[in-house]
């Protein structure tokens, strides 16, 4: 999978940077924009080409146990993502990794249950990945790379409408391929324990699954390494963030929410 994204990103950039050059010539004209619904539908092509590619678990007490602890926190969401039609794949592949993805869209690799070892750190994991989606990154980031390379402005005045529909796809496949910022990061930190908290998850495992994503020495892939945001910042902002958490979390057990998913 990793050789087919390089792939992809390759070619893309090479497309965005003929685009950047002919930008130089053109003044302003309007920039046709990445939309969610472009990006959801570039992610389930995407979501369903990773099922072609990498193993599926066939564990049903793993499948379960991820299953439990993703719908325990989709049922923290509000509308429009509490009423996605989620769809949970296992892969049962080493790579310390998980994601979400736009149109709700969950994809955990087995490899990430040796660093998320209780249910409360992969409702960590997962509370941070449905932040990304609730919070638009995807999109944020195809829109920033369309409009920052210059490509938008070149489609819309020079190549006509197929072509633009051509670079808004491009756009949204980059959006969806390259690593989030560090803002973007620390804002799904931040929403992601709100909703480990409220779905009764402990929110102070989360420094713990830091911590020993930190020591993880397998090389995780860009969304899971420690440099972005470093991992202490994060601890640090994390152990911030607490004492509110807490407080949610408190809240949440009291309400009856008190997931058993395992392991
Ligand atoms: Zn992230």
């Amino acid at each position: 999978m990793g050789g087919t994204i390089i792939v992809m990103i390759t070619r893309t950039i090479r497309i965005l940077s003929v685009g950047a050059l002919a930008a130089l010539t053109l003044a302003s004209c309007s920039l046709p924009l990445v939309s969610e619904r472009e990006i959801a539908i570039q992610a389930d092509e995407q979501f369903e080409q990773m099922r072609a590619q990498t193993p599926i678990s066939t564990d049903p007490d793993v499948r379960n146990y991820v299953d439990c602890v993703a719908h325990a926190i989709i049922a923290t969401l509000e509308p429009p993502y509490s009423e996605l039609d989620w769809d949970i794949e296992v892969f049962d592949d080493d790579t310390v990794n998980a994601f979400a993805m736009p149109g709700g869209k969950i994809g955990v690799y087995t490899g990430i249950l040796s660093v998320a070892k209780n249910q409360d750190q992969l409702g960590a994991v997962l509370g941070h990945e449905i932040a990304h989606v609730t919070q638009h990154h995807s999109v944020e980031r195809a829109n920033r790379t369309l409009t920052t390379q210059g490509v938008a402005a070149v489609a819309g005045a020079a190549l006509g409408g197929g072509a633009t529909g051509d670079l808004v796809q491009q756009g949204a496949q980059l959006g969806l391929l390259l690593p989030y910022g560090r803002s973007q990061e620390s804002e799904a930190d931040r929403i992601g324990l709100d909703y480990m908290a409220d779905a009764g998850f402990d929110p102070r495992q989360s420094v713990k699954l830091w911590k020993n994503m930190a020591e993880n020495d397998k090389g995780a892939p860009p969304e899971f390494l420690s440099t972005h945001p470093s991992s202490d910042t994060r601890i640090q902002d994390l152990i911030r963030e607490l004492p509110e958490s807490l407080v949610r979390y408190n809240a949440a057990k009291e309400a009856g929410k008190n997931p058993h998913c395992g392991p």
